[in-house]
C-alpha cells in the first residue's frame, strides 16, 4: 500500500541546511501496524508528514495505493490526502467552538456530502469510539482520552485507507494511553493500515512492526508479537 525508497529531506536554515531524512526505505502492506520510533528531533514526524502529504520530499520515491507522490498542486495533494488518509495528532487539534459530532462531520463536510449523510455517518462513528452519548459536548467539556476518541472517530469518518497518529498517546496518562492503544488495535483487526509514531517503548510494543529511526535513518526494522491488554 505504502513505498518509499531513498527519500531524503532537508529543512532551509538561512545559508545552511538541515539533512533530516537520509535514505528511507520503507514499504508497508495492508493491514500493518507499525510504530515509528526513535528519540526526540530523529524525524518521525517529517517522515510522517511526507507520507501524509502534509510536506514534500526533496529526492526518493514515495507511492501510496500504486499512485506515485510527486510534484502534485495543492489541490491534487488535498484530495488525495482526503481520499487515502486520516491523521490523528498528540494535541488533538479539535475546533473548540464546535461540538463532538460536528468535529467528527467536519471532513465529510469537505468532501461534499449532504447534510444529513455527514450526521448519520458522524453518529455512527462517534459511537464506535463509545462516545455516542457525548455528542453535544464541546471538546473542553470532555477528558483527554475522550477528546482523542473524537480526533479518531473523525479522521475514521471519511474511511481511509492509511491511518496516521503522530504521538497519540503524547498528552495521556498511561492507562489512558493504553486504552486509546487499545482501540487501535481493535480497528486494526479490523483491517485498518495504521502508522504510529511514538517515542514510548510500551506503546511501540503494542503495534505489530517497529521502525527505529536515528538520525535520519533507520537502524531497525522489526516484525514483533504485538503486546495484547
Ligand atoms: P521528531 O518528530 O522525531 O521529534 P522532527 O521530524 O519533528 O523530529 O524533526 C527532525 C529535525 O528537523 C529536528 O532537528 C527539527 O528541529 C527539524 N525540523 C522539523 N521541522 C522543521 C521545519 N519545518 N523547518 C526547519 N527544521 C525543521
Ligand atoms: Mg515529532
Amino acid at each position: 500500500m505504502l513505498k518509499i525508497n531513498n527519500l531524503h529531506k532537508s529543512y532551509k536554515m538561512g545559508d545552511s541546511s538541515l539533512h533530516v531524512l537520509k535514505g528511507i526505505d520503507l514499504h508497508v502492506d495492508k493491514g500493518e501496524m507499525v510504530a515509528i520510533m526513535g528519540s526526540s528531533g530523529s524525524g518521525k514526524s517529517t517522515l510522517l508528514n511526507i507520507i501524509g502529504i502534509l510536506d514534500e520530499l526533496d529526492s526518493g520515491e514515495y507511492t501510496l495505493d500504486d499512485i506515485e507522490i510527486k510534484d502534485l498542486t495543492e489541490k491534487k495533494a488535498a484530495q488525495y490526502r482526503n481520499k487515502f488518509l486520516g491523521f490523528v495528532f498528540q494535541s488533538f487539534n479539535l475546533i473548540n467552538f464546535k461540538n463532538a459530532l460536528e468535529n467528527v462531520a467536519l471532513p465529510l463536510y469537505y468532501q461534499g456530502q449532504k447534510r444529513k449523510e455527514r450526521q448519520e455517518k458522524a453518529m455512527f462513528h462517534l459511537e464506535k469510539v463509545g462516545l455516542s452519548d457525548w455528542s453535544t459536548h464541546l471538546p473542553n467539556e470532555l477528558s483527554g482520552g475522550q477528546k482523542q476518541r473524537v480526533a479518531i472517530a473523525r479522521a475514521l469518518a471519511a474511511e481511509p485507507k492509511l491511518l496516521l497518529a503522530d504521538e497519540p498517546t503524547g498528552a495521556l496518562d498511561s492507562a489512558t494511553s493504553h486504552e486509546i492503544m487499545q482501540f487501535l488495535q481493535q480497528l486494526n483487526d479490523e483491517g485498518k493500515t495504521i502508522l504510529i509514531v511514538t517515542h514510548e517503548e510500551d506503546i511501540s510494543l503494542m503495534c505489530k512492526r517497529i521502525v527505529r529511526l536515528k538520525d535520519g535513518v533507520i537502524m531497525e526494522d522489526k516484525k514483533i508479537k504485538q503486546n495484547r491488554l
